[in-house]
């Protein structure tokens, strides 16, 4: 199913893995990770999912 919505939850410690993973998609501006601006989630869907599954404190919720 295609993603509609990325939530970075309380508790990212701004390790940036997600960035390291899905580079067009995460970024760590500050203390903890965003969702880039006009980042395009469908052509980016497993890389997010494998973005947030490694998530060591599974902050990153896809739906
Ligand atoms: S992988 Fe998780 S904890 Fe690490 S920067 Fe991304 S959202 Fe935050």
């Amino acid at each position: 199913m295609a993603i509609t919505k990325i939530t970075i939850e309380d508790g990212c410690t701004g390790c940036g893995l997600c960035e390291q993973i899905a580079e067009g998609i995460f970024e760590i501006p500050s203390d903890v990770a965003v969702v880039k601006a006009g980042a395009d989630l469908n052509a980016n869907e497993a890389k997010i999912k494998e973005a947030a599954d490694s998530c060591p404190v599974t902050c990153i919720k896809v739906a």
